[in-house]
Order: structure tokens, then sequence, then C-alpha cells
């Protein structure tokens, strides 16, 4: 028998909708690219992105079609998401730190037919425009007294085109199940792969990434999402925050400790949401200055893993809550989130910060399991580690064009390439990428663990691990640090403060002292460019051993 109720397609566009009718007022607050702070309201994202889809419609561009945006959190790049997805077509979201060719590659494979963007970006387009024989003209998410001078042709100015336009749009008429966003992802070995993002996964997402145990935005709550539009639909929040009626602080191209500090005590933010490096800068700035954030109640970290002596800061210098958060493209991106379960407020801090530390429980539409290299499951015990699985209606089925063939195993499980435990409650933790662990003697050591154990001394910037050959033990762990300047940081000093945080047999062979460790265009630690860069070294244990 099937139910009776009726048939509401879960579009993006019933979002931005509800915003406006029962939370029209609520702020959007931006700091412009061009500088000044502005400030608009759902009902102004609202009634400009409909201007924006029939600026698009008036450029030719139909249902289906894609469109891509390379720009920062801002008032504008809302209107655009919305305004593409409104109209039918699928907004493609373009990170600006992907090399030329990586840019090239993307935007020819997805088919894109216009290219958004801020005035940041004119040299990193120009760079490609050539090379992009698809796309029809480029729009600068600006005014015309900011259109800066541009050898591109077919160049619109945004305020132009959309002030032109009267608002009387009604939104495409899409099936729930209809494309709507497009990620690649930053994969660090072939081809980037396009996920493609429906309205309805989007709209399950946005719901589930913010039930009460996960972000939990209110309408009562101001809302910073550091995390980028461009990667990773910025964790759902520009659909969370108008679903739920939370005022949006948007920082615009600075995400410096200084410029994220004025807007998080100038806004009075409640909620905010970035990678551990931004973290870092802020706790640098609170530190230096001598600063507390009175508002603030809820860090959201994600992306990489957050190391304990970060939570610890912001729980215990800060009285802010720390929620972990783990993720990836593919899943939208949320997968877990740190919530306490029941009794768990009431532990020691110590105790408290164990289950910190790790990622997270799964938001209701994921489901979890881990496996061996056989494809066996393993224990939910906390202890046993391997490799993650995932799925659920917001997962990824498929890349775009087929890329990278069937996806799923024969049961619809999704593989993230992550090893993780999980323990009896449910808390997942991750332990490495899969291809980042470190196989010694048979047996995995997490490299994650040990780098978050080294950024706990006070004079370690950042840490890196990875395996080294070695003739004994297959591989062995090498330590790369960024000293704290002017430290006269040794290795001893830091062996010593890791020797019994980890088990004896973790122990890095050895410690190296670098000035600049690379990052991926998303933030993570380049392994593959380390691996390659001490591809030579041996460490003083492998000649012992010979
Ligand atoms: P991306 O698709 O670029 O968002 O990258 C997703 C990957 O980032 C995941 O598969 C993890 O390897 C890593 N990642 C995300 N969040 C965390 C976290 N909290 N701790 C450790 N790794 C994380």
């Amino acid at each position: 028998m099937k139910g009776l109720m009726q048939d509401w397609p879960l579009t993006v566009m019933s979002i931005i909708d509800h915003a406006n009718r029962f939370h029209a007022e609520r702020e959007i607050v931006t700091r412009t690219v061009e500088g000044p702070i502005h400030r608009c309201t759902y009902s102004d994202i609202h009634l400009r992105a409909r201007k924006c889809a029939q600026a698009l419609q008036k450029l030719g561009m139909k249902q289906g079609d894609v469109i891509a945006t390379m720009a920062w959190n801002t008032h504008r790049h809302m209107e655009a998401w919305y305004g593409i997805m409104g109209m039918g077509a699928v907004c493609h979201t373009l990170n600006p730190r992907l090399f030329a060719e990586q840019l090239t590659y993307i935007i020819n494979h997805a088919e894109d037919q216009f290219i958004f963007f801020d005035t940041t970006f004119v040299p990193v387009i120009e760079a490609v425009a050539d090379t992009l024989p698809n796309v029809k003209g480029f729009i600068i998410l600006t005014d015309k007294e900011h259109m800066p001078e541009t050898k591109l042709k077919n160049v619109y100015c945004y305020e132009e085109i959309v002030e032109a336009e009267d608002g009387n749009f009604e939104w495409a008429d899409v099936d729930e199940n209809d494309a709507c966003g497009l990620c690649y992802t930053s994969g660090t070995t072939g081809n980037p792969k396009g996920v493609l993002y429906s309205h309805r996964s989007n709209v399950l997402h946005a719901l589930a990434a913010n039930g009460a145990d996960a972000m939990g935005m209110r309408s009562v709550d101001t809302v910073l999402p550091v995390v980028p539009m461009f990667h990773a639909n910025a964790w759902a929040i520009a659909f969370s925050a108008p679903a739920s009626g939370a005022k949006i602080v948007m920082p615009g191209a600075n995400m410096d400790g200084e410029s994220i500090y004025e807007l998080l005590s100038t806004e009075r933010v409640t909620v905010t949401a970035a990678v551990p490096t931004v973290w870092l800068m802020l706790l640098g700035h609170l530190e230096a200055n001598e600063v507390k954030l009175p508002d603030l109640t809820k860090v959201i970290i994600g992306g990489s893993a957050a190391p304990r002596s970060m939570i610890e800061a912001f729980e215990r210098d800060y009285d802010v809550t720390v929620m972990h958060a783990w993720g990836m493209t593919e899943m939208s991106p949320m997968g877990t989130l740190g919530s306490f379960k029941a009794g768990m407020e009431t532990l020691p801090f110590e105790e408290q910060l164990d289950i910190k530390v790790k990622q997270g429980r799964a938001i209701y539409t994921v489901e979890m399991k881990i496996t061996d290299d056989d494809g066996n499951d393993l224990p939910s015990d906390g202890v046993a580690f391997g490799h993650l699985m995932v799925r659920g209606p917001a997962v990824a089925g498929g890349y775009l064009k087929g890329e990278g063939g069937n996806i799923l195993d024969e049961d619809g499980w999704f593989d993230t390439g992550d090893v993780a435990t999980l323990d009896p409650l449910g808390f997942m933790q991750i332990t490495d990428r899969a291809k980042d662990v470190i196989k010694s003697g048979g047996e995995w050591i997490s490299s994650i663990e040990l780098e978050n154990t080294a950024v706990g001394h006070p004079d370690v910037v950042e840490a890196a691990v990875i395996g080294i050959l070695h003739p004994k033990w297959d591989e062995r762990p090498l330590l790369i640090v960024i000293p704290k300047e002017g430290s006269g940081l040794t290795k001893e000093s830091v062996l010593e403060y890791m020797d019994g945080k980890i088990a004896k047999w973790w122990m890095p062979d050895d410690v190296v002292f670098v000035d600049e460790i690379p990052h991926t265009a998303t933030g993570k630690i380049q392994k593959l460019t380390l691996r390659e860069q001490f591809k030579d070294y041996t460490l003083p244990t492998a000649t012992a051993a010979e």
C-alpha cells in the first residue's frame, strides 16, 4: 500500500523560499572582496538569486547546463549558487588553488558554459581562458566601479546583469533527482573526478548535517563558515543555515587570525567551522592579543584531524565546545560529528578529550563500517582498524561520466580511502588515509596519531609523518617538523615529549626539521610530495639493522 502524503520535491530552491518566507530579515553579512562590510537579508538573497537566474537565461543558459563559480564566501556567491541551481543548471564550484592544468581539465571535463569569479581570480582565469573552448563567457562578481581591466572576451559585470532584471522568475520545474551541484575531488593521484550532487541529496544532507547532535544551528545562531564554498559545499552551511534561519557571516578573502577574530567578535558569532590550520591562526591571535570570544559557543573542526592540543585550548582556555567532524567531497561532505552521548558531559576533562579527538558519530543518513583487506567486516571495538566504508542518500554512487568505473561494492558500500576504528558507542577515529598508513612488521602505524602527538609539543608548529623503507620492518616512521622560530628545538626534545603518549614501537625512527611542509589545494599535507622528497632518505635504524 502506498502512502497518501504529498509529493513535495526536495529542491534546494525550497530552502531559500523557506528562509525568505520565515526568516526574511535575518542577515547575511559579508566582508566583501572590495573591502567594506556588506549587509543584506535572506529576502535580498532570494530576490537577487531569481534575478541572477533571469540574467543567466538571457545569456542563453538552459536547464542542465553546467555553470562554474570561482569565488570566496560572499553574499554574491550565495546568490549565484541559488540562481544557477534555481534555473535548473548545475553549479560547479572551482577551487582557485588548483594548478592551471587541473583547472583546464576540470572545466573542460565538466563542460562549463560560463564562469562566475571574484576580481581576485582574474589572473587565474586569464591564465587558462585560451584552453577552454566550451566557455561562452565570464561573469565577474563585482559592481561597475570595481570592474577590473582584463584581456578576457565576453566579460559581464555581475551587478549590472543582475540589477537589469526584475526578479519576476519562477524556479525551474526540476525533478528532485536532477543534478544541481558539481565538485571535483582533490585526488592526489590520477585526474580529479566529478561528484555530482542532486537537489534531493543536497536537501537531505542539509537537514542531516544540521541535526541537533550534528551542527545543530538554530534561528538564534550566527554562523561563520570559514570553510570555503569552493570546497565540499562549505560543509552544507549555505543550505543548512537558511533552512534553520541562522544569520550568516561570510569572511570573503581574508582568513587570517585577525580578520576572522574581528568578524567573530563584532558580529557576535555563535557557531563557526573551518580546517585546523585556520584555527591555529585564530588561537595564535587570541593568545598574542589576550582576547576572548564570549559569544562563541561551538567550533566545528574538520578536513584534517584536529590535534588534541587545539581541542584542549578551545575548550579549556576559551570555553568553546569543539565538535570534531569528518567527511569528504563524495559525502556532500559531512559523515560524522563528535557530539557527546548521555553521561559524557560529566566525565573528567581528560576523558572528554579522549572522545573529542575521535572524528565523531555518523549522522543520520550515513551508514558506516570497517573492513579488512579482503572486505570482511571488522568489529566495532575501538581497537581494530580497517577500511572505512560508507553508504547513504548523499554519498556518491559514481563519478561524472563514469570516471573511475564502478565505485561501489556489490552491497553498495563506498570505500572512503580512509582507515579508521569504530568504538562500541559508534565513535569513529581516522587513523590514516589508506595510502599513508605506515606498514611496519606487518602491523599498521597511524601517521595522523604521530603527527597530532608531535604538534602538542609547544615548539612544534606543524608535523608530518611518512613511512620510509626499512630493511627489517618494511617501513618505519619519519617525523618531519617545522620548529617554532628561534626555539632551538632538538630531535631528543620531540621524542622525549612523545615518549609514553604513543605505543613504544610507533616512535618515529628519526626526526628532520624543515621550513615548510607542502599542502594540497584543499589544505591537506601533501604526503606524495614528501615521500618523493625523502625517497632517498636513510633512517639511522636502517643502517644499524643491516
Ligand atoms: P575532501 O574530499 O577534500 O574533503 O577530503 C576528504 C578527506 O579528508 C577524508 O577522506 C579524510 O582523509 C580527510 N579528512 C576530513 N576530515 C578529517 C578529519 N576530521 N580527520 C582526519 N581526516 C579528515
